[in-house]
């Protein structure tokens, strides 16, 4: 099959959504999802999949996104089942009840906080990493003892058809659906009632998503995007920062939420900066990225156009590379922009493609006070050996994460919470946040009956009241 040879967007819904809400809460009510043996065979299965169907899905993405086959593997495949060990590793201590302290006057007691699954949750999954963003939180929803329904996105059919069939032949079918279909599908799904919803896309439709959970109540998580800067600073190391920019930029073809969106550099070093960046991209794909095997492409035409058009009003001496594609196979060359300003269009949304524009700025003062005139966004960059710059522009600015010298990998460290702020999103997942995201924690008291002092019963005599005062 051809890039553009996909089957049409499927829709295959198993069950009504109110009968396929109502079959998971009763596999959830009778307490099938929680054990701890249940979780880890879900889990266990989940990473079976993703080894033994590891062709299968790479294909898929390959027929979606054009995604290299080690990208895929890297960022998708891998990248899941490597936190799905981590979650193996952790699971029970996570789901341990916790002791916290209790003041004097309260002992003889004991109080926990107990990890409880939240209960029946919807994963609704966009079509950039489309095997990560679903499986990944669906892993979580798992680990904390849910029943789980993954809403993959239309956009990448073939990825989406590749999960429903697999996650259905893997997993427990009472407990665990994948519904495939688009924004009709979608709208009926968030009618029903759901324990938790967890929403990774635009910001458009998180708010859809928000306000029908509101009807019922139903807490959220929104995995947003945005447009998230890059600060070169004076002193950089600029080869090193070119290379890990146009890296994080053009992996994917610019569709990666945490992707660098925009370069605000040091005016002093913006011309060295930006032959470095050439270079750096040159070296990766080749003089015609269009060969290359290691370079994806754009998800749809529709996108294709949004991109294209973004570059309409680009003057040919803004256009340091790239600039060229072709709609028929979606090829977007890398594209990097200089001497951008906010009137252009690529400044005007989140890009999320392959062209990069650079922006020079007076000095690292100048780039924060640009950054926090805009919305906070889901990741920020800062490339800098002054160690003061970099502390400086973490304390100074408000983001969903920062990379210092670093791109996208902050998302490798399962320990880190990842989530937006603001405008890129609410609530955060990765490691524990992950667990703690699907589980309702529930404050316990236990104390004895052995003892029972009268001291806060009434009534209240001036000398109850004097201890009261004393102790409490
Ligand atoms: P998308 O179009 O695939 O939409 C995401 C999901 O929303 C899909 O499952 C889709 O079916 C559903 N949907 C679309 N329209 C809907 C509607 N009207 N009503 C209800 N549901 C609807 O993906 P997208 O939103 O284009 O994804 C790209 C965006 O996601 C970018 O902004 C990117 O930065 C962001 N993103 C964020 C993260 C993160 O982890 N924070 C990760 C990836 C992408």
């Amino acid at each position: 099959m051809t890039l553009t040879d996909r089957p049409a967007a499927a829709v295959s819904n198993p069950l009504e959504p109110d009968r396929l809400v109502a079959r998971l809460r009763a596999t959830f009510d009778s307490g099938a999802t929680r054990p701890l043996a249940w979780r880890r065979q879900q889990l266990e299965a989940m990473q079976r999949l993703l080894v033994e169907r590891e062709s299968e899905l790479l294909d898929a993405l390959h027929q979606d996104l054009g995604k290299p086959a080690i990208e895929g593997w890297m960022t998708e495949l891998r990248h899941v089942a490597n936190e799905i060990s981590d979650m193996l590793r952790h699971l029970e201590g996570w789901v341990k009840p916790e002791r916290v302290g209790v003041r004097t006057v309260l002992r003889p007691a004991r109080a926990t906080v107990v990890s409880e699954p939240v209960g029946v949750v919807l994963v609704i999954a966009p079509w950039n990493y489309p095997v990560h963003l679903l499986l990944l939180p669906m892993a979580y929803a798992l680990a904390a003892g849910n029943a789980v329904v993954g809403k993959p996105s239309e956009m990448s059919s073939a990825t989406s058809a590749a999960l429903a069939r697999w996650v259905a032949a893997y997993l427990d079918r009472d407990a665990v659906c994948i519904v495939e279909g688009d924004a009709p599908v979608v709208t009926a799904l968030l009618a029903q009632r759901w324990d938790y919803i967890f929403y990774t896309g635009n910001g458009r439709v998180g708010r859809i998503v928000m306000k029908a959970a509101a009807e019922h109540l139903t807490p959220v998580t929104l995995e947003l995007g945005g447009k998230s800067p890059v600060i070169v600073a004076n002193g950089a190391n600029l080869d090193v920062a070119a290379k890990r920019i146009a890296w994080g930029k053009f992996v994917n073809a610019g569709q990666t939420c945490v992707a660098p969106d925009y370069v605000l550099v040091d005016r002093q070093v913006e011309s060295r900066f930006v032959d470095a960046l050439v270079r750096a991209v040159r070296h990766f794909y080749g003089s015609d990225p269009q060969s290359s095997p290691d370079y994806a492409r754009v998800i749809n035409e529709r996108h294709w156009d949004r991109l294209h058009g973004l570059l309409a009003d680009a003057s040919p001496s803004q256009v340091v590379l790239g600039g060229q594609g072709d709609r028929a196979s979606r090829y977007l060359a890398p594209t990097i922009l200089r001497d951008a300003t906010w009137d252009d269009p690529v400044m005007s949304e989140e890009i999320f493609g392959p062209i990069l524009p650079v922006l020079a700025v007076d000095g690292v003062g100048a780039a924060i006070a640009t950054i926090n005139a805009h919305d906070k966004p889901l990741a920020l960059y800062v490339f800098a050996e002054d160690q003061a710059v970099i502390d400086r522009v973490v304390a100074e600015t408000s983001s969903g994460g920062v990379g210092a010298n670093v791109t996208l990998l902050q998302l490798a460290v399962a320990d880190l919470p990842f989530g937006g702020v603001g405008e890129s999103g609410m609530g955060a997942y990765h490691g524990k946040f992950g667990f703690d995201t699907f589980s309702h924690r529930k404050a316990v008291l236990q104390r004895t009956t052995r003892m029972d002092p009268s001291v806060t019963y009434p009534p209240y005599t001036n000398l109850k009241q004097r201890l009261l005062r004393k102790v409490f």
